[in-house]
This record gives structure tokens, C-alpha cells and sequence, in this order.
């Protein structure tokens, strides 16, 4: 669960990091009004889940009411990343006399937090990762030690900060673990963390990744859940309760349990297609799951084929036929579907579905091959134009990039 920035923010103070005053506004009028009671200058901020604001036009200083108001104007409704601007963030402006970088992430490989820390900070930070990522000091952690003084000493001399503000830079990554450990965080960056013209470190953007497993121990967290912008299939899926992620290509995937649906996404993509989702419908196939799972991968209207990939277990293979037909007779779908169905009693499940075979329902007789006639069935329905629409999503997070993380 991704946080704008100015919950981020509130997250970190929260954790007693210091951050400035600001508020929330969603037009010109309102932001006029918060800057006025923040007092000048201020920064209006663009609050959308995408990094890189300040290359895109959305992060402008103010000094007056006409300039709140004209940039107010100028940000909302921009297109950062593929995110419309809808709400800003009044801040008191700092004063900036260095600008460091700070984050945590789950070092995976390494079973290991990971502290990164870098003495060139701002909005060239990819750059700096890329090209000399010697300038980023790194720390493992053990997460059963956590970040020692001593250690957490160790690694802000490595960085090469300004010696003056070490001590305090040691407290505020103290605080900054902790804010990442027990706020059940995947993800926290601070980038700039910047040097004040009075020497004091002090947060200016957040980017933070709550662990959405542990919301149930974090009350707060379900209004920051309010604001994960979905896309409307995501929308449609969640509020079905499936287990779905929008992806950008044209073969339909469902598929019980994520382990299968990632096999089965990444299969998609071994036989030449695009999965257009990832789908897991759980355990059961039931024709009350499968129609809703059906329902959402067809009302998709990037959708051409749809694969339907199920391994019996506990399940078996006559329910998950019985819940197919049933699904069918009850939802008109427009693209053909071809289904893999192995495991537990496949063979009687396929015998059930063999009456209801047909160019809209082929059975497949293994994954590979199933792959392939989704694949084959989605370039034949139509002009294949979303293929080319290949990437979305800018990865703005440099922790996250190092970590080797990724959307499913
Ligand atoms: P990002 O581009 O999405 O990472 O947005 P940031 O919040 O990091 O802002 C980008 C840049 O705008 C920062 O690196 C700063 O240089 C600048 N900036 C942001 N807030 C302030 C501020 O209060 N005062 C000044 N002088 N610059 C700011
Ligand atoms: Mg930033």
C-alpha cells in the first residue's frame, strides 16, 4: 500500500521525524486559504503515487497569493506517470542547504533490511544509483539485532555527510528504522533529506510502502487505503473480493492460487503474449467465484482470449467443471476461453466439460500447450494494439529498484 506523500509524512512524524506544516487542498481556492494560514512562502506539491513530481512541473514554490493560485492551477490536472493530479500539498517552504537521500527496504536476498544513505540526494538520485552508486553507503541489518549506534554511526560516516549534522543524523535514522519496523513498512524513503540554512536535517518528500498484511494491527492505516488510487478493473476485482492486478496485455488470466497465477502469467508471456491481470480465485472454484473471476477478466475490453488455468488439490476436478458450466450459463462472455484443468480427479472434471466444448471453450491438455492457444486465440481476435502500448509505471524508488522489488 503506497502512501502519498503527505501521508507519508504524517507516518513519519508520527515516528518523531521532523517534517513541515502543510495541508491538503484539491483547488485553487483551498490552497490559497491553506497558504495563507501557513504563512509564505510556501510549496504547492502535486499528490499523486509516482515519484519524479519535481521534473514533471509539479513541485513550484510560492511567495504570494497570486503565485499559490497560479500554481495551484498549473498542477492540478497534470499527468505525472500516468497519474492525474487531483490533490496538493501546501508546505511551508525550507530552506535548503544540502540535500541527502535516506530509505529502508527488505534486502531479500540478502535476508537482510537494507539502509541506503547518500550524501547527493534530490530529485537525480536514479541518476546517482545508476552511474555512481558508490556515492549510496549501504547497511544490512539483522532484523532480529536491529540498527545498532554504533553500526547506524558507522554507515553515516561511509555517506559522507556533512560531520556536522552526524549525531543527528544518527538519531533520525534511528527513528527512521523504527517508523520502517514497527509501522510494518515494505519501503520508506526519505528523498531530499535536506540540511536547513540553521543546520538541521529535516524530511521534505516521503515515500513510504505500508505492508497492507499488517493493516489489522494498524487501525489508521484503512483511511491511507482510501487513497491507493485502483484502476477500475482493480476496483471492480477488489470489491469482489479477488485477488487481481491489472497488467497491460490481451490474454485474460485465471488461476487458482498465486503461485499458479504467476506461473501462469509468466507463461503467457514464454508463448509470445501479454497477460492483460493477474488473477488468483483461491482454493475453490465455485461457479460463484468463477463467474465474478469471469465477469472482471471479460469486462476487460484489452481482453481477446482467456486462459483459465486450474490445479485441482483439496478442490476437484468435477467442481471445478461443475462451477465453469454453471459460471457460463449464468455470464455471456465474449472472449474464447481455453482452459487447463489437471490434478485431483481432472480426468472426470474433463469428461464434464467435454458436452460443452466449442470454439468459445477448448480444453487444453497441458499448460504449455494451453498457453500457446490463448496466446494464438488473442493475435487472431482483432488488431493486437494494446501489445505495443508495452510499459506503465515509472519505478521511482531507488530502494526499491536495489532490492530487486516488483508488482506481481
Ligand atoms: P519529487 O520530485 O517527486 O521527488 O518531489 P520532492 O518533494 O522531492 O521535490 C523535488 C525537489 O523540489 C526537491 O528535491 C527540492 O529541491 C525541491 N523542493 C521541494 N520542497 C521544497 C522546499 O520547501 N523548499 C525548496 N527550496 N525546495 C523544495
Ligand atoms: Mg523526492
Amino acid at each position: 500500500m503506497d502512501l502519498l506523500e503527505h501521508q507519508g509524512k504524517e507516518f513519519f512524524a508520527s515516528y518523531g521525524l521532523p517534517t513541515s506544516p502543510g495541508e491538503v487542498a484539491f483547488d485553487p481556492g483551498e490552497a490559497v486559504a491553506a497558504a495563507e494560514r501557513i504563512g509564505y512562502p510556501v510549496v504547492v506539491k502535486a499528490q499523486v503515487h509516482a515519484g519524479g513530481r519535481g521534473k514533471a512541473g509539479g513541485i513550484k514554490p510560492a511567495s504570494d497569493v497570486g503565485e499559490v493560485r497560479r500554481s495551484a492551477e498549473a498542477i492540478l490536472g497534470l499527468d505525472i506517470g500516468g497519474h492525474i493530479v487531483r490533490r496538493l500539498w501546501i508546505e511551508k517552504a525550507a530552506d535548503i542547504a544540502e540535500e541527502y537521500y535516506a530509505g529502508f527496504t527488505l534486502d531479500r536476498s540478502a535476508r537482510r533490511h537494507l539502509g541506503m544513505l547518500s550524501a547527493q540526494g534530490g530529485v537525480d538520485i536514479e541518476e546517482v544509483a545508476a552511474t555512481a552508486p558508490e556515492a549510496i553507503a549501504r547497511i544490512h541489518i539483522d532484523p532480529t539485532e536491529g540498527l545498532a549506534a554504533e553500526a547506524c554511526r558507522r554507515w553515516v560516516a561511509d555517506a559522507g555527510l556533512n560531520p556536522a549534522v552526524s549525531d543527528q543524523a544518527v538519531d533520525l535514522l534511528s527513528l527512521l528504522y523504527r517508523a520502517y519496523v514497527e509501522g510494518d513498512a515494505d519501503l520508506v524513503e526519505i528523498n531530499p533529506l535536506i540540511v536547513t540554512g540553521e543546520g538541521l536535517l529535516h524530511v521534505l518528500d516521503a515515500k513510504v510502502t505500508l505492508d497492507g498484511n499488517a493493516s489489522f494491527r494498524h487501525p489508521g492505516y484503512a483511511a491511507y487505503d482510501e487513497t491507493v488510487e485502483r484502476d477500475e478493473r482493480e476496483q471492480d476485482a477488489h470489491a469482489r473480493g479477488l485477488q487481481y492486478v491489472g497488467l497491460d496485455g490481451t490474454v485474460g488470466v485465471i488461476a487458482n492460487g498465486a503461485g499458479l497465477a504467476m506461473a501462469t502469467v509468466d507463461i503467457v508471456d514464454e508463448a509470445g503474449g501479454v497477460p492483460a491481470n493477474f488473477l488468483d480465485i483461491g482454493g475453490g472454484a465455485n461457479a460463484d467465484v468463477m463467474s465474478a473471476a469471469l465477469e472482471v477478466v471479460d469486462g476487460d475490453p484489452a481482453v481477446r482470449s482467456i486462459f483459465i488455468n486450474i490445479f485441482g488439490g483439496i478442490t476437484k476436478g468435477e467442481e471445478v467443471a461443475r462451477g465453469i458450466i454453471e459460471a457460463l450459463s449464468r455470464v455471456d462472455i465474449a472472449s474464447p476461453i481455453v482452459l487447463r484443468l489437471d490434478g485431483t480427479n481432472a480426468a472426470e472434471g474433463r469428461e464434464m466439460l467435454r458436452p460443452y466444448l466449442s470454439d468459445s471453450l477448448r480444453l487444453a491438455p497441458d499448460m504449455v500447450q494451453a498457453a500457446r492457444m490463448a496466446v494464438t486465440a488473442a493475435a487472431s481476435a482483432g488488431t493486437d494494439d494494446s501489445v505495443a502500448a508495452a510499459s506503465a509505471g515509472t519505478d521511482d524508488s531507488v530502494a526499491a529498484a536495489e532490492a530487486g522489488e516488483g508488482r506481481p
